[in-house]
């Protein structure tokens, strides 16, 4: 009919969270005085040492005499929150203590109300959001110097997650909690929680000293309720081991003290485990009365363990004794209580489930949050990379250009010079022949548009056949070189030089009258005459010239050319050295003379100029 883990629960579940709240502070009381800062302490003292002292100080700093600052203020509503929820009054201590979190600036004080908050909220059962709060004040204990709110915060902690179930989690804190303070009554406090969890996870082979070693820390500490309920579990624990009679003893022998606690959930526990034993050693009237006094002393209102296992115990001696109306009434009052009882239990647990989920949930919320943001970052990188890859390209691309600029321009100065070539004769450097008569031609017209005079020359040296012979070609190309130098020297930027063959040149002098011609041309023949060589010292260089004239010529090019190749004709045949002008009309008379006497040797020419 029983299941069978539950005959033996554990019996002790829920005083110690109302148990906490009475720790106080351990700062020495100071003497009542008008200063509302001191008042404010001493009554945080007395509020758990001094009831009366606490409740008369509340009045003097509440009554509207006194002049608070803003923090004061919230000090004392604080102290308010914390009487309410001593006297069981959740419902208005919770949003106070809210708002005095949400406005203090003091971050003890914010963290000691966050405290008391969680105590309240496990008290009234609202299991989730202690548990979200107290996740929240462990996040911050790291940052809280003061040693009470930290040792409450812990303690309330390993108290929660024994409700919960997590009994590893329980034990870590209430070891944490005897580290804070190992002495007096928090190592007892620390001692209960970590034994309860250790009994309530059912790994305990056996007790050893531990628990006698505990009972004795709460002695001495002057906590007969934490030394009581150690006692609770080490009865519990004998009945599971089947020495009913070694229960009855401990529980006996302490039972006075339990009443004298007045805490009605430890004298249920005692009054449940007596009843429990006395089943067992076969005692029936004795269990009944124990069964009786359990539910008799046992928490009004609210279901609990002791109070399922005296109802459950009552059932079973009514039935034994065939009272069967009266069983069937236990039976339905423990079936409540115990589906009660395990409500609450299960509450307590899921609520703790629900949380951690919360936080495993907004745990994974921040990591992916550190991914994306991972992501971002790598792909602000990537682009500062493909951006340093762009300039890179950037960088090779001018370099390309750069290159390709400085082949066209070497390009273009090997072409220009190309064509300078092409233009220019080897061995002297003026214009070819080619050149000469593209550039002849051209300034000509140019001449011609602006009814400008010019004059064509043709020089040819004398007897150079004679003279190659004599001094040899090479001597013959210095000479060359030499008299076109002499002649350039008398020559103008806008006169056109050039080597027309072998040794004969061409001159296009624009600008140039017939009255000036002579004269420039006269330059030239002495130029030529002057020429020397330093290696044939003796050297005798001459030309011969012939001139003609666009004034006598016109402006073509062939023309002229004709009329001073025939001009040059006369200076050659006329004794060379020279030069002759042609002359339109003394050419027309000498034809004339020249076909008049054909068939007769013709006498030596004349000059004409
Ligand atoms: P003239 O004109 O006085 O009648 O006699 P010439 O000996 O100068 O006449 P011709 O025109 O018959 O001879 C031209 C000579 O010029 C032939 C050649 O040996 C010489 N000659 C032509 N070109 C060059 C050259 O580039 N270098 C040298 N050294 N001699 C050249
Ligand atoms: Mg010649
Ligand atoms: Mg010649």
């Amino acid at each position: 009919m029983f299941r069978s883990g539950s005959r033996y629960r554990a019996f002790f579940v829920g005083w110690a969270l109302l148990a906490l709240l009475l720790i106080g502070t351990v700062v020495a009381a100071a003497p009542v005085s008008d200063d509302p800062a001191q008042m404010l302490r001493q009554a945080d003292v007395a509020k758990t040492s001094n009831h009366a002292e606490f409740a008369a100080l509340m009045q003097r700093l509440s009554d509207g005499t006194m002049k608070l600052s803003a923090q004061q203020q919230l000090y004392l509503r604080y102290l308010q929150a914390w009487r309410m929820g001593y006297s069981g009054d959740y419902d208005s201590a919770i949003p106070q203590l809210n708002s005095i979190i949400a406005e203090s600036r003091n971050a003890t004080l914010r963290f000691r109300a966050g405290v008391t908050l969680v105590n309240l909220l496990g008290i009234g059962a609202h299991y989730e959001e202690a548990f979200s709060r107290l996740n929240q004040l462990l996040d911050h204990l790291p940052e809280v110097a003061d040693k009470d709110a930290r040792i409450q915060v812990i303690g309330i902690a390993s108290q929660l997650y024994i409700e919960a179930g997590q009994y590893d989690l329980a034990t870590k804190y209430a070891d944490q909690m005897l580290k804070e303070n190992p002495v007096g009554t928090n190592a007892c406090k620390a001692n209960t929680f970590r034994l309860q969890s250790l009994y309530k996870s059912q790994k305990l082979q056996s007790l050893g000293t531990q628990f006698q070693a505990g009972i004795e820390t709460c002695v001495r500490a002057d906590e007969p309720l934490f030394a009581s309920a150690i006692r609770s579990y080490v009865a519990s624990f004998d009945l599971q081991q089947g020495q009913p009679e070694a229960a009855i003893m401990l529980l006996q022998k302490n039972y006075a003290e339990v009443k004298a606690t007045r805490y009605p959930f430890m004298i249920s526990t005692f009054n449940a485990l007596l009843a429990q034993a006395y089943w067992n050693v076969g005692d029936l009237a004795r269990a009944k009365q124990f069964g009786l006094n359990a539910i008799d002393s046992s928490v009004k209102n609210e279901y609990t363990e002791p109070l399922a296992t005296a109802y459950g115990l009552l059932y079973r001696i009514e039935k034994k004794q065939g009272d069967l109306a009266g069983a069937l009434d236990y039976h339905e009052k423990y079936m409540a209580a115990d589906k009660g009882y395990l409500n609450e239990v299960s509450a307590k647990a899921l609520a703790y489930q629900i949380v951690n989920q919360q936080v495993l949930a907004k745990k994974q919320q921040v990591d992916a949050l550190s991914k994306q943001n991972q992501i971002l970052m790598l792909r602000q990188s990537l682009d500062r990379k493909a951006a340093e890859t762009s300039r890179l390209y950037i960088i090779l691309l001018l370099t390309v250009l750069a290159c390709i600029a400085l082949l066209t321009y070497r390009i273009k100065r090997s072409q220009l010079r190309f064509m300078k070539l092409a233009r220019r004769d080897g061995l002297t450097g003026v214009y070819n022949r080619q050149h000469f008569l593209a550039e002849a031609e051209r300034e000509l017209q140019y001449c011609k548009k602006s009814a400008r005079d010019a004059c064509l020359v043709l020089i040819d040296l004398d007897h150079f056949k004679d003279f190659n012979d004599t001094y040899g070609h090479a001597t013959g190309d210095r000479v060359l070189m030499h008299a076109v130098q002499s002649c350039q020297a008398h020559l103008r930027s806008t006169d056109i030089f050039g080597r027309l063959g072998g040794e004969e040149f061409g001159v296009l002098l624009p600008e140039c009258t017939l009255d000036q011609v002579a004269g420039r041309v006269e330059q030239l023949r002495l130029a030529i005459a002057t020429v020397a060589d330093a290696d044939v010292l003796d050297v005798v260089v001459s030309a011969s010239f012939g001139v003609a004239t666009t004034a006598c010529s016109g402006y073509e090019l062939r023309e002229l050319l004709i009329h001073a190749d025939d001009a040059l004709y006369q200076a050659k045949n006329t004794g060379r050295n020279r030069a002759v002008v042609f002359d339109k009309t003394a050419n027309l008379a000498r034809e004339k003379l020249r076909k008049s006497r054909v068939g007769t040797p013709a006498p030596a020419a004349q000059p004409n100029a």
